[in-house]
């Protein structure tokens, strides 16, 4: 658990934090309030502030409209863009600065509508009020830079807890979306989630369905991408929610793996996906949602093909393959795009492949078979499959990293010497054709897959002996 935080200490970085936007807070300050309106930095960047961990988005409420705020942009801003003027709010950039401005609002949720109902309010403590929790309900006026904290959030963010301003029933009922928010604020800034927020997120769990896969989606990303993913995977699962947006992950938790030696396959997962945040750097990016989620779904298949064998053997033939197809069909629900579906899929398919190396016993053809079939996704692969060791036994756990090791550096020469990333036939089709006297058609594509099938066991060929071998096979047709 990590300590609480002392208000002395936030007030500290605060300043820091605030000498740093400085320029932007008393000059766009100072425009809003010379035309008569009032301007407060509010939400994520007040909270960040305190935590030391601002970044570029600096989010502001005004009492002005969507109109005037453009207005009073032009010839201050770099850039400007409208961010959704429905909602109220108007985008724009200056310097290395985001800056976005929503007009006071107060918004609720039809019980069985999806778009948010938004009206404009006319106050910056009413516009705080409907806030999804007090540490992203304080603001901070500018150019005066008064402090406006109605709901405690300073004393909660001491206390590193979430809490909602009003009821937790009320702020879920007005919009579902909150709960998986919830997660998402445990998973990214380490906060404890109040017992009533937490009791009021299982009890409306199944309210999230009004909610639309984009936005579940996309608090679920944030969520697996944050510092702590655990911490949100737990709440998502404790609660029931993870029944409603990632019915695989709670799946996991009755399945046993085959050596009975971890607690299930639920645990296994969660730490697999830890092992897999330890080797990110790998990638040189900061945090990965494919090998994450990749890590989080690589054993789904599990539940649906669990056999029990004779002498109490459990197997889970397959379990690569159909979880593989399980994955698409959540990520197409949630609506990843194509090639996000197609990356975690493959990396969940070819999860167990690395399994039949043993201690080095795969051909170079099986090397080059596996480089191939993983593409792009090599990388990641590496990642899953190291990560995917979970086993308290140290002998096997060494002996498990030296032979992935070794096939690493294997991939490593056979790249150099044959750029195996990129492996075609010795011969491409207009030589086949020419060879063996015949018109484009289905026989070509079966004489490049021999030679392609050739080129993976033998390695390169020179065009007299790929000519020999294809001019055999034809012969050999039956
Ligand atoms: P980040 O930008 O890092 O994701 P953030 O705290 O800025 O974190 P946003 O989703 O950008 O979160 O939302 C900005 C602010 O708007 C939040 O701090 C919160 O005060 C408010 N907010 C956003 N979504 C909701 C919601 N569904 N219900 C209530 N308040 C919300
Ligand atoms: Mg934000």
């Amino acid at each position: 658990m990590p300590s609480p935080i002392r208000i002395s200490d936030v007030e500290k970085t605060v300043a820091r934090e605030l000498e740093r936007i400085a320029p932007i807070i008393d000059e766009l300050g100072t425009r809003f309030r010379d035309a008569g309106h009032e301007l407060a930095l509010v939400g994520g960047p007040v909270r960040d502030a305190m935590l030391g961990r601002l970044q570029e988005d600096l989010d502001f409420t005004t009492s002005a409209h969507p109109d005037v705020t453009e207005k009073l942009l032009k010839g201050w801003a770099d850039a400007i863009w409208d961010l959704g003027r429905a909602f109220g709010t108007i985008g724009c950039r200056k310097g290395e600065w985001q800056v976005e401005i929503t007009t006071y609002r107060s918004e609720k949720y039809d019980a069985d509508s999806r778009k948010p109902d938004v009206a404009y309010g006319d106050s910056l403590v009413g516009d705080l009020g409907r806030r999804d929790f007090t540490v992203n309900s304080m603001a901070l006026t500018v150019p005066e830079r008064a402090f406006e904290d109605p709901f405690g959030g300073i004393v909660d963010l001491a206390s590193r807890t979430l809490r909602t301003p009003g009821r937790p029933e009320d702020s879920f009922s007005d919009d579902p979306l909150r709960m998986m928010r919830a997660a998402r604020f445990a998973a990214q800034l380490g906060f404890e989630v109040a017992p009533d927020v937490v009791a009021a997120m299982t009890a409306m769990a199944g309210r999230i369905e009004i909610i639309s896969a984009e936005r579940v989606r996309d608090e679920l990303v944030k969520l697996i991408c944050a510092p702590f993913p655990r911490r949100g995977l737990t709440l998502l699962v404790e609660t029931g929610l993870a029944a409603y947006v990632l019915p695989e992950l709670p799946a996991l938790a009755l399945e046993r793996d085959e050596h009975h030696r971890h607690k299930d396959v639920y645990e296994h997962t969660l730490i697999v996906l830890e092992q897999s945040i330890d080797q990110e750097a790998r990638l040189g990016q900061g945090p990965d949602f494919v090998s994450r989620f990749a890590a989080l779904m690589h054993d789904v298949g599990k539940p649906k093909t669990r056999r029990f064998e004779d002498g109490g053997v459990v197997t889970f033939h397959h379990h690569d393959v159909v979880g593989a197809k399980i994955t698409r069909k959540r990520m197409k629900a949630l609506r990843f795009s194509n090639d996000q579906i197609e990356a975690v899929a493959k990396l969940v398919e070819l999860h167990l492949r690395f399994h039949g190396y043993g201690d080095g016993e795969w051909t170079d053809s099986a090397v080059r078979r596996y480089v191939r079939d993983a593409g792009d996704q090599l990388e990641r692969l590496h990642i899953l499959t190291r990560a995917d060791c979970t086993t308290r036994n140290q002998r096997k756990a060494t002996r498990l990293r030296k032979a992935y090791d070794d096939l690493e550096e294997r991939i490593e020469r056979l790249s150099e010497e044959e750029e195996l990333a990129s492996i075609r036939p010795d011969l491409d089709g207009t030589q086949i054709m020419e060879i063996l006297g015949i018109a484009p058609g289905r026989e070509v594509g079966e004489a490049y897959k021999f030679l392609l099938e050739l080129r993976m066991d033998e390695g390169p060929q020179s065009e007299e002996a790929a000519t020999a071998a294809l001019v055999q096979w034809w012969a050999d047709r039956v």
